[in-house]
């Protein structure tokens, strides 16, 4: 891995250059280079890894961004099984804590502790999602039979027009928060059911135990990336942002602010609204132009507190906290053993955290754990925080909050390649778009297509 302020990248020429170094681009130049192409992979961070970063918390590492998988995110778990990274289970033990319409409660299991007639509710509005879910095209979700209907109207008020219960509002409005870092208003139904799908359902994408929130790595999710990226060696170079990308019958020329690349091919992997930030020669179309408009990303921040032990344990609780007020919206105990430190992962909305200062922010975070575990959790030993949208490079995370109407409008274009600009990303992907499986998948399928291409350009050069 090479450093653009240290070693400009000197190479003239190359098969495939490829735009970004998060798990889909190095994934797309791991399988190039399996296949005998020269690669470079251009990254405009000063890091690997994307929306994976790690952080160091009372010692211990601990993911600022990506974290889980599932036992079905087979591609990701291939790679970090090859790059030596360990799997540990998400600590589910105890009972889980419940803060909702200002009253604290615990419960054991999944089923929270709510009235009836909520109960009821929350199943009967789940039901009918898994219904919708059902009905989209994974691979296309502008083309499911009811797409232009669903895109029409937001998650919200679709619960608005389910007559939802303030309860199954406010846990929906988690999992918008979580899935799309937005509010469900401020997400298109058919975008929230894309996703929904891409996650294996909802139970699939809300569980810990058969879900995906049941294994994490030891060493972080960023650490896969950096091994990966070792193994490129010099093919990737950082803190070099792609700037423009020129293209002709021939092949592609890929400018940054240093240097120029020619090459047959490039493979784009940036998230959909950082493609605006690139411009394109011949243009993008317009379809094309307008998915990198509108896809805009969605805010997720993120705040780590580390005590002496994982005292929560020993009052029966496993960590696992849900609220519908205030910063934090649902803690996790992403503890190393039972031994300490203690760490919990809180997720936090951004609207009442990123603006403000980290005295602030860690003040509040830390109130918040009083109320949820009593007041053992008034002595952290140690904090730290991530607001996504708040990063120079590459905002937000962790999923684009599409608004109605720019899912069936400009959805297409998310694969469509541009001539010889081929597109990946875990936005591109069918299934387990939104994850780091989904972007994986994504950069070998766009390293495959890519050879493809470039298999039947050699068929067609006249033999003489
Ligand atoms: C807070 C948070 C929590 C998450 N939790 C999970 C989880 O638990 N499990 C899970 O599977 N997923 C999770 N995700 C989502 C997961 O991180 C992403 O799906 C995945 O990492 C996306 O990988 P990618 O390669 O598609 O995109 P990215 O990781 O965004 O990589 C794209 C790269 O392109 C670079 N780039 C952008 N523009 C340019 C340019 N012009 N020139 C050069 N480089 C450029 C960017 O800097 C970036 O490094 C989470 C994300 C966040 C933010």
């Amino acid at each position: 891995m090479s450093s653009s302020r240290a070693t400009r990248p000197q190479v003239a020429s190359v098969d495939v250059v490829v735009v970004g170094a998060g798990f889909a681009g190095l994934s797309a130049a791991e399988r190039l280079v399996s296949t005998g192409q020269s690669v470079l992979v251009l990254e405009g961070r000063d890091r690997v890894g994307g929306r994976s970063l790690s952080g160091e918390v009372a010692g211990v590492r601990v993911d600022l961004g990506a974290t889980w998988v599932s036992r079905r995110h087979t591609a990701i778990r291939d790679l970090a099984s090859r790059a030596g990274c360990t799997l540990t289970g998400q600590f589910a033990e105890g009972r889980n804590v419940l803060w909702m319409a200002g009253r604290r409660r615990t419960y054991q299991g999944t089923i929270p502790p709510v009235s009836p007639a909520a109960l009821v509710d929350m199943a009967r509005v789940q039901q009918a999602l898994n219904k919708l879910v059902a009905s989209i095209d994974a691979e296309a979700a502008w083309n499911s039979p009811q797409a232009g209907e669903f895109d029409a109207i937001s998650f919200g008020e679709w619960l608005d027009r389910k007559h939802a219960l303030a309860a199954t509002r406010a846990l929906m409005t988690i999992v918008s928060k979580v899935q799309w870092g937005c509010s469900p208003g401020d997400v298109s139904l058919l975008h929230a059911l894309r996703y929904i799908r891409a996650a294996g359902g909802v139970d699939h994408m809300l569980d810990v135990e058969g879900g995906q929130q049941q294994e994490r790595y030891v060493e972080t999710t960023q650490e896969i990336a950096k091994r990966v990226a070792e193994q490129l060696g010099d093919r990737v170079v950082l803190g070099t942002p792609v700037r423009r990308i020129s293209q002709d019958g021939h092949g592609v020329t890929v400018r940054t602010d240093s240097a120029e690349i020619k090459a047959k091919y490039a493979i784009v992997t940036v998230a959909t609204p950082q493609r605006a930030e690139i411009e394109f020669d011949p243009a993008l179309p317009e379809q094309a132009e307008g998915l990198a408009k509108t896809w805009r990303m969605g805010v997720l921040s993120k705040a780590f507190v580390a005590y002496e032990k994982p005292f929560w344990r020993a009052n029966g609780l496993s960590g696992e906290a849900l609220t519908d007020t205030g910063t934090v919206f649902i803690t996790f105990d992403v503890s190393p053993d039972v031994h300490g430190p203690g760490i919990l992962m809180t997720f936090c909305d951004p609207r009442v955290f990123d603006g403000f200062s980290p005295q602030l922010r860690r003040g509040r975070v830390v109130q918040q754990l009083v109320q949820l575990y009593g007041t053992q959790a008034s002595a952290p030993i140690d904090y730290l925080d991530h607001c996504w949208g708040a990063e120079p490079f590459a905002p937000g995370g962790p999923n684009p909050a599409v608004a109605p109407y720019a899912t069936t409008t400009y959805g297409p274009a998310l694969t469509e390649p541009h001539g010889r600009v081929h597109w990946a990303g875990t936005e591109t992907a069918g299934e387990w778009a939104g994850c780091m499986n989904g972007a994986v998948l994504t950069g070998q399928r766009a390293a495959e297509r890519v050879a493809a291409a470039a298999a039947r350009e050699l068929q067609e050069v006249p033999v003489r």
